[in-house]
């Protein structure tokens, strides 16, 4: 995959936003870290072109190793717990590895992730693209779509706010 990270980490923060309201986090910054962690996997990317001269891909690196997005995110969920939901930073955190980890799952569609890699080993890379119906790119179309849709019903809500204001 490579378009539809962003406007899935969209989808998933906006969606998932409520359920952090206790946390003190603002919508904006919500969604922020959401998309950039939706990124984040790729940002191998400077390693891959400055470091490792495009000889291996990019999914071999640790940035694509599923054990450490899961690792994080537990630690974020754990802070969040112990933290008893009253400061923003865990709930970023937790909105961050969570689509730093969703990113792994669309690039097993859209490619192949090692599952079971870690440190040390990378082991077998999984794809999921020849087992489904439709092609990766009409997969990500749908990701764009319901990223546009959200977004628009998230504006019509606010130009209905700001006419009802007047
Ligand atoms: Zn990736």
């Amino acid at each position: 995959m490579q378009y539809a990270h962003m406007p899935a980490g969209y989808i998933i923060s906006t969606l998932l936003f409520k359920k952090f309201g206790k946390c003190n986090v603002s919508y904006r910054k919500f969604i922020s870290y959401g998309m950039i962690g939706a990124v984040a996997p790729d940002f191998d990317m400077i390693y891959f072109f400055f470091q490792d001269h495009i000889l291996h891909h990019t999914h071999r690196f640790y940035s694509h190793y599923p054990i450490i997005w899961l690792s994080l995110l537990l630690l974020s969920a754990l802070w969040m717990l112990f933290d008893n939901y009253h400061s923003q930073y865990p709930a970023l955190a937790v909105i961050f590895t969570l689509n730093g980890f969703f990113h792994l799952i669309l690039d097993t569609i859209g490619g192949a992730i090692y599952w079971l890699a870690r440190p040390g080993m990378v082991g077998e890379s999984f794809a999921i693209e020849q087992y489904l119906p439709w092609s990766s790119a009409s997969i990500e179309l749908v990701i764009l779509l319901g990223a546009l849709c959200l977004s628009g019903k998230k504006l019509i809500i606010y130009l209905y706010k700001v006419i009802d204001n007047l």
